[in-house]
């Protein structure tokens, strides 16, 4: 049976559960349960602290996990990302109040609060700026006003705790951040492993994609395809009426609406775009 570690709380936990659903796993209902098993698919879950998971997989406890990738390099874990999952983006920043550090190498001598100590201390030592390193548990962007740091090292998702906090980002980011699928270094592939990562790429495909159908006359069809080519090649099928085809496609969704308004204006009718639940390539 495949074990596999799941975030059990933070902003990780419901996306990861959607995730494991949508690829056809049985996911717990109540908060309180730490394991559950999926006979079904010979997989157990395992519902442990987002930080804890790199640990578990990387000595070897559970087979593969689900975690940020910011917390599988600061717990400095043996284990390696085998699959991004498509959630969970955000950017370790460096952020201090404005004005005050305009560049990185302004850190210099100062303290840096962060609840990501591991990956701060790595790259402050790579980029040759000696700085002290905070260690906090979280709420990290009160740490300037409070007097405990002079800047902070942490997660930016839209902004908007920063600016809150009167803070402005400072460089580049120290790490980009998502969602990972882990597994420990140079470990034999576990039994099972494949088909749940073929059935957890199988709906990060489907959700990039939309399904398009369309009636278009023939003279445009070559157009038309030319459009929505599809992954193999779209399907084309008789209507009844004469001069007329219905053409279907797989269309990437983040430019499904162009694509709709070239098709309208190429004479297409009856377009339909539809969600597709999973797919294998
Ligand atoms: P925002 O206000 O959208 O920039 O979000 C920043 C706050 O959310 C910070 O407290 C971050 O630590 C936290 N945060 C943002 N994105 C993530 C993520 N992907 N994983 C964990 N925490 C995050």
């Amino acid at each position: 049976m495949l074990r596999v570690a799941v975030p059990n709380k933070g902003s990780l936990a419901e996306e990861a559960a959607r995730l494991l659903r949508d690829a056809g796993y049985r996911q717990r209902r109540d908060i309180r349960e730490l394991t559950l098993v999926d006979a079904d698919n010979d997989v157990e879950f395992f519902y442990l602290r987002p930080r804890d998971i790199a640990v578990y997989v990387g000595e070897g406890t559970l087979d593969v996990g689900l975690t940020g990738r910011d917390l599988l390099q600061d717990s400095g874990a043996h284990a390696t990302e085998l699959l991004a999952l498509g959630f969970g983006a955000a950017r370790l920043h460096f952020a201090a109040p404005p004005g005050d550090v305009a560049e990185v190498s302004d850190l210099r001598g100062r303290r840096v609060a962060t609840s990501y100590a591991g990956v701060v201390e790595g790259h402050l030592r790579r980029i040759g700026v000696a700085a002290s390193v905070v260690r906090l548990d979280g709420a990290v962007e009160s740490a300037v006003r409070l007097g405990v740091a002079d800047a902070i090292a942490d997660l930016v998702s839209t902004g908007t705790t920063l600016r809150a906090a009167g803070l402005a980002v400072v460089g580049d980011p120290i790490l980009e951040s998502e969602a990972v699928l882990v597994i420990r270094d140079g470990a034999a592939e576990p039994a099972g492993l494949s088909v749940f990562e073929r059935r957890l790429q199988g709906v990060l495909v489907a959700r990039a994609y939309v399904m398009m159908d369309y009636d278009i006359r023939t003279e445009q069809l070559e157009e038309a395809v030319a459009l929505t080519p599809g992954i193999e090649s779209p399907t084309i099928s008789p209507l009844h009426r004469e001069g007329w085809v219905a053409v279907r496609a797989m269309v990437p969704r983040n430019s499904a609406q162009r694509v709709m308004d070239a098709l309208w204006l190429l004479g297409a009718r009856g377009t339909l775009m539809s969600d597709v639940l999973a797919c294998r390539l």
